[in-house]
Formats: C-alpha cells, sequence, structure tokens
C-alpha cells in the first residue's frame, strides 16, 4: 500500500477505525472523511501523530471538501446500528443516496477504485436462507429501517450503473460485525448485551431470542474489504461479507454470559418492527472470488470484545469522576 492514498469516507468509525489502523499498518496514506454523527475522534487520536493521516470533518450528503488525489475509496460512511439511523431516517436516506453519488462521481473523475459498504439489510426478513446473493430480498419500503436498507438498496443500483459506464466499483454486502471500537451506546445486540453484563443492568432480549444473527469479528471484515478492494477484476455484482456461524440471539447472550460474570437479569422487551427472523450469509462468492472466508470464531472474538468494552467503561466512568470531582 506504499504510496497509495485512500479516502475513507466514516473513517472515525467502527469499521472505518479498523480498516484504517489496516492501511496505515500496510503503509497508505488515509483521509477520512466523517461528520462525528456516530464515529469519535478518540478513535483517532490513538493514531501515531507521524503517521500519514489527514481528517476532514464533513458529511457526504453535503458538497464534498477538495480532497486531491486518490487511489481507493472505501465508502463508510453511514449510522448503521437502527437506533441510530433511525434517530434522522431522511439523513440516512441521503447519506446513501448522494453521499454514495458524489463518492461515484469522485472516483469517475479521479479513476480511483470504490468499494461500498451496502449491507444484509438489502435482504430484508428474508424468505431465503441462507442469503445468497442472488436472492433479491424482502424489505419494506415504508417501515421504520427502510431509510436503511432501501438508501443502501438505492446506493448499490447506482454503484451497478456507475459500474456499466467503466467505473471501477465493487459491493460489499456486510452482515453483523462486532469487536473493537464499537460504541458502547451503539444500540445492537453485542455492545448491549456486553455492556449490560459487564454493569450488572438488566440483559434486554428483543422478542422471545428465537430469531438469528451471524456476528463477524472485524478484522475478519476489514481483511474480506480489502480483499475486494484488490482483486484485480471487479467481481461482477455485490459479494456477501460475513460469518456464516449462525446463533439465536438467545444462544449468543448464554455465550456472552459465559464469559463475563454478573448479577444482571435477563429482560424480554417487544420486538421491533421489521425485524429480521434469520440472517446468515452464504460467502461462496466470497471464498470463490476473494480467497476469503473469517477466522474467528465468535467465542474467540468475544474475548477481545470483552476486553474493549471494559476498558471503554472504565475510561468512561474515570471521566465522570474527574468532572463530579472538577464541580
Ligand atoms: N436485539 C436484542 N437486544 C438488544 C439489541 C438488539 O435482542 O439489546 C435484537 C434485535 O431485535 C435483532 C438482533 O438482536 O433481532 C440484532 O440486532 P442488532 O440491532 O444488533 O442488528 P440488526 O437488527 O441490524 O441485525
Amino acid at each position: 500500500m506504499i504510496g497509495k492514498t485512500v479516502l475513507v469516507t466514516g473513517g472515525a468509525g467502527f469499521i472505518g477505525t479498523n480498516l484504517t489502523a489496516r492501511l496505515l499498518q500496510e503503509g497508505a496514506s488515509v483521509i477520512i472523511v466523517d461528520n462525528l454523527q456516530t464515529g469519535e475522534m478518540a478513535n483517532l487520536a490513538r493514531f501515531d501523530k507521524k503517521l500519514p493521516l489527514k481528517f476532514l470533518r464533513a458529511d457526504i450528503s453535503d458538497p464534498l471538501p477538495a480532497l486531491g488525489h486518490v487511489d481507493e475509496i472505501y465508502n463508510l460512511a453511514c449510522a448503521a446500528s437502527p437506533p441510530h439511523y433511525q434517530a434522522d431516517p431522511v439523513h440516512t436516506m441521503m447519506t446513501s443516496v448522494t453521499g454514495t453519488l458524489q463518492l461515484l462521481r469522485l472516483a469517475e473523475a479521479t479513476g480511483a477504485r470504490l468499494v461500498m459498504a451496502s449491507t444484509s439489510e438489502v435482504y430484508g426478513d428474508p424468505k431465503e436462507h441462507p442469503q445468497r446473493e442472488s436472492y433479491l430480498g424482502n424489505v419494506s419500503t415504508t417501515g421504520p429501517r427502510a431509510c436503511y436498507d432501501e438508501g443502501k438498496r438505492a446506493a448499490e443500483t447506482l454503484c451497478s450503473d456507475f459500474q456499466r459506464r467503466g467505473v471501477d466499483v465493487r459491493i460489499a454486502r456486510i452482515f453483523n460485525t462486532y469487536g473493537p471500537f464499537m460504541r458502547s451506546d451503539d444500540g445492537r445486540v453485542v455492545s448491549n448485551v456486553i455492556c449490560q453484563a459487564l454493569t450488572d443492568q438488566d440483559i434486554t432480549i428483543y422478542g422471545e431470542g428465537h430469531q438469528t444473527r451471524s456476528f463477524c469479528f472485524v478484522d475478519d471484515l476489514v481483511d474480506g474489504l480489502m480483499r475486494l478492494m484488490h482483486v484485480k477484476t471487479a467481481p461482477d455484482g455485490p459479494v456477501n461479507l460475513g460469518n456464516p456461524e449462525e446463533f439465536t440471539i438467545r444462544e449468543m447472550v448464554d455465550v456472552v454470559l459465559e464469559r463475563i460474570e454478573t448479577r444482571s437479569a435477563i429482560v424480554h422487551r417487544p420486538l421491533p418492527q421489521d425485524d429480521p427472523q434469520r440472517r446468515c450469509p452464504d460467502i461462496g462468492r466470497a471464498r470463490e472470488l476473494l480467497g476469503w472466508e473469517p477466522r474467528i470464531p465468535f467465542r474467540v472474538g468475544l474475548l477481545q470484545t470483552i476486553g474493549w468494552f471494559s476498558a471503554a467503561l472504565e475510561d468512561r466512568a474515570e471521566a465522570t469522576a474527574q468532572r463530579a470531582a472538577v464541580a
């Protein structure tokens, strides 16, 4: 990656920070564009100041700042957790539509390659299991998740249209991902359950917990995204990136509770509207086209993630204590 300049939109967020770390480690210069809606400067503050990293605070749904020459673009900018992307649904949709359009135009103007972070949410509440890329999905156009799901579906459409006119675009459909640099208030099940268990709060299972998800450790995902960027010929159509190890939410909670000693009780909350009942990637295409498959089982990645949240919660408690002492 030495000599290459890589633009990472959403680079101060969970996946973006992990990807940036890997790109810098491999010798790339990185430009991050992030509006800090869910990304955090504290993530970037961990990088050595001498590394070739430039941060621009900007929203990709507004006109883009001047960026100069870039070789590669990873479009990771978008709130991805249901409570965060539903907080401002119109903005979520425009991030995926206007934001992606502007980045595609940038790629067209500069000859940069673009990897688009799409999502397993394009399959909605799937009627086919596991989900292959050929499955067209079962998505509500009007429900509370539509701003994200339909925004990403529209982004895939734009990417495909630009690809047909010669722009080098690759689409990753990312399944549930977890690991260090997740926010403790992210609102997704892995961060909620770990943080609840670590702080003896009630563990919230939505519905009966029979719904399934398949959790991919972030290092595996970053590896998949980089392989997708670097494979010689752009795949014809999207590629699923996820870990096919499938758990019911109840099973996943039990795995966490095997690893954290806690006084937390399990409580049930109503299942959110349009919550997908089953989700598991078929990763045949990623195996074949990218030579990629996840290497880190959930039980292993979970330990690192628990370590990350323990430290994050301690830092937060320390900061609160310091503020109280000053007041
Ligand atoms: N979920 C849960 N408790 C929580 C947060 C989420 O039981 O505290 C459930 C949620 O209803 C869904 C699954 O866990 O069925 C995964 O939710 P998440 O928000 O992590 O991701 P997504 O629904 O986007 O896959």
